[in-house]
């Protein structure tokens, strides 16, 4: 990273710092046209209880890039909240989602699965966020109360107040809200009871060191006995071996996401999953 001195106009020319601030430019520029001729695709990470059950899904969203092929959303979320774009990327993975659950009411295994969906800050603080999901709810016929949004610890606390009453707001819908990416904020246990949660989902990092690294058992186990305090579910996401399993299921940890159950697929793919695990494949 080459950061700009003070009295060292050379730097102002540093041409890998030129090379950055085009890439960022092209990048933008490209997540337009990709946004315009419909490139971005979700896909679906399947979400078990510990009995094998499929119960829910998380969409995540992929970018089917003509000459890079598919892209993730480390690559360009970033790049899309600075620009501005995640709002209506963001619309626009809303009105997907909803359109996926109003279509699953009629597809079998799939109807009473939960849609979990990413929002970020930006598309968040928009002062009408509430009423946009409302409305693409409505337009798409989707069943409320299957639509989960996944909330951050730092997108909360910019604005508690914005936050809780925007969350009552979709509550009262019946949409329900995942904590993501838990354990890795500054949460206090003052102002999680204030919040209308349904989940606290557990971050990866924590799941990954599980059995090697003492801290992070502990920090499972404790969001684990949080979550019961509070009368939350609580998920596991990152899941990857059976022993990692085994550790959450024995701390009472009830809902799993990782690559041990699936990766995030295509939707025709995600549907046949859903089939095999209702004839108890998982
Ligand atoms: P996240 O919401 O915490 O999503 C979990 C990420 O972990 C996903 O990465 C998923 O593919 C990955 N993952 C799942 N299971 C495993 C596992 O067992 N091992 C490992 N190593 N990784 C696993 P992905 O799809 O690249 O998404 C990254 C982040 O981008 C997401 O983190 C989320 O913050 C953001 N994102 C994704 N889709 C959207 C979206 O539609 N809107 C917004 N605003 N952000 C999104
Ligand atoms: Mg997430
Ligand atoms: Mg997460
Ligand atoms: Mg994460």
């Amino acid at each position: 990273q080459v950061k700009a001195q003070r009295g060292n106009a050379l730097c102002f020319f540093d041409p890998q710092m030129e090379v950055e601030i085009n890439q960022r430019a092209r990048l933008e520029t490209d997540l337009q046209t990709a946004l315009v001729e419909g490139q971005f695709e979700l896909h679906y990470q399947p979400q078990f209880t510990l009995a094998g059950q499929m119960v829910g899904v998380e969409a995540l969203l992929r970018w089917s890039h003509p000459q890079r092929g598919m892209v993730s959303p480390g690559e360009f979320i970033a790049a899309a909240e600075d620009s501005g774009l995640i709002v209506p990327l963001g619309q626009w993975v809303l009105r997907q989602a909803c359109m996926q659950l109003a279509a699953w009411q009629q597809v079998p295994h799939c109807a009473s699965l939960q849609l979990a969906v990413n929002v970020s800050a930006r598309q968040f603080r928009q002062p009408d966020f509430a009423q946009q999901v409302i409305a693409q709810i409505q337009q798409a016929g989707a069943p409320a109360h299957r639509l989960k949004l996944e909330l951050t610890e730092s997108l909360v606390l910019e604005d508690v107040q914005d936050s809780i009453a925007k969350m009552h707001q979709l509550r009262t819908k019946g949409v329900r809200f995942s904590m993501d990416d838990f354990g890795t904020g500054h949460s206090s246990l003052a102002y999680l009871t204030r919040l209308p949660l349904h989940q606290l989902k557990i971050d990866q990092s924590f799941v990954r060191h599980i059995g090697q690294q003492h801290t992070d058992d502990v920090i499972v186990q404790t969001i684990i006995g949080m979550a019961r305090t509070l009368e939350l579910e609580v998920i596991a996401e990152g899941v990857e071996t059976p022993a990692q399993r085994d550790f959450l299921a024995d701390h009472g940890c009830t809902l799993y996401q990782g690559y041990l159950y699936g990766r995030p697929m295509p939707v025709q793919e995600l549907v046949a999953r859903a089939a095999q695990a209702g004839q108890g494949v998982a």
